[in-house]
């Protein structure tokens, strides 16, 4: 395939505007390292990682690849100063932030020569985001797994949105997992996207086999959007899920909601398998997942269906 460059693959030096999702619990050296081998970009999902497991996954990931590769830091993780602390030690070169300001840290990141994306899932977070310096935004549309926007957002929706509204590059996210969707991503104006979902169902995550099985058998309407009175995430329907929707359903504070969630349940679910009583986090575009492949594997058959059915349009359209 011949080779392609966009401000995306520029910013990042890689060779395929693709990005890994860093997913809490499923990705660690292996799968970012693999991501990153393949021509793509792999995040570690530092959410996850105490402080000194993030600095061992760093250091295996420098190990397992020569290319590129950034970490995840959701900004209300606990020890954040340490995670970001341990990003500039250790010189990774790309950072991605989510779930928080991104005024608070982006500004000391870039000052180490760190390139800094923010995720967001709304037009004016997109615009405070280049306020505060970022080089690029992941806009996250409704139909993505894990933490979501409140505003209900779709992708379609959102990318063109955020595209009108800022001048850094945008990256799409939330309910791409195939080469047409990347596509489709492309000529609403984003210039590269971010892939989670399909990437859970890969050899190299570290997400619980039972998940992973679990992941290719998910239909339409098997995933919802929960916890909105705490922290919207969009969760696979399974037995902890109900009984926060009987919860809600009957109007339970968010304290309450707070208590049935406990401690763990993501770690429960993603990590250890308990695929009933723990927290399933996977975006609605697992229906179309149905192997567990390499992620190299997934990286190639991605790009190349996107490049394939960009021709095959151009041929419908008569050019
Ligand atoms: P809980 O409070 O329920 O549990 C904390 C979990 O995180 C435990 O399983 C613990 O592992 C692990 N952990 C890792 N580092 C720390 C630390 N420094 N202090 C305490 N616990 C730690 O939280 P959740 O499982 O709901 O969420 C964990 C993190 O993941 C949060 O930072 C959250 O923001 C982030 N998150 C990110 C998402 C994303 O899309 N990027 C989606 C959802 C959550 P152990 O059991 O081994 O002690």
């Amino acid at each position: 395939m011949s080779s392609y460059s966009n401000k995306i693959t520029q910013l990042f030096n890689i060779d395929i505007p693709l990005v890994q999702g860093g997913m809490i619990w499923a990705s660690g050296w292996r799968l970012a390292s693999a991501v990153s081998n393949a021509g793509a970009l792999g995040l570690i999902g530092s959410g996850s990682m105490y402080p000194h497991v993030l600095r061992e996954h760093i250091v295996k990931c420098k190990a397992a690849t020569e290319k590129p590769f950034g970490v995840n830091v959701p900004l209300l993780y606990p020890n954040i100063e340490e995670h970001i602390q341990t990003i500039i030690d250790e010189k990774v070169p790309i950072v991605f932030t989510s779930a928080g300001n991104p005024k608070t840290h982006t500004q000391r990141l870039k000052e180490h020569g760190i390139k800094v994306v923010h995720v967001v899932s709304s037009s004016k977070f997109a615009q405070k985001a280049q306020e505060a310096g970022c080089d690029a935004v992941v806009a996250e549309g409704f139909e993505a797994g894990g933490h979501n926007g409140r505003e209900e957002t779709t992708t379609m929706v959102l990318i063109p949105a955020v595209v009108k509204e800022v001048s850094i590059p945008v990256i799409a996210a939330g309910g791409i997992g195939i080469g047409a969707q990347m596509l489709a991503a492309m000529v609403l104006g984003a210039e590269g996207v971010q892939v989670g979902s399909r990437f859970l169902a890969s050899h190299e995550a570290s997400s619980h086999i039972h998940f992973k099985n679990l992941i290719l058998q998910i239909k339409e309407g098997d995933t919802q959007l929960s916890l909105k009175k705490t922290t919207p995430v969009r969760l696979i329907k399974n037995h902890f899920f109900h009984l926060i929707q009987a919860a809600e359903n009957r109007g339970a504070s968010a304290e309450e909601l707070q208590e049935i969630l406990g401690r763990g349940r993501a770690k429960k679910g993603m990590f250890e398998g308990d695929v009933e009583e723990g927290e399933l986090e996977v975006g609605q575009v697992s229906t179309l997942i149905n192997s567990i492949q390499p992620a190299a594997e997934i990286v190639q058959e991605i790009w190349r269906d996107c490049v394939v059915k960009s021709k095959e349009v151009m041929l419908d359209f008569g050019f």
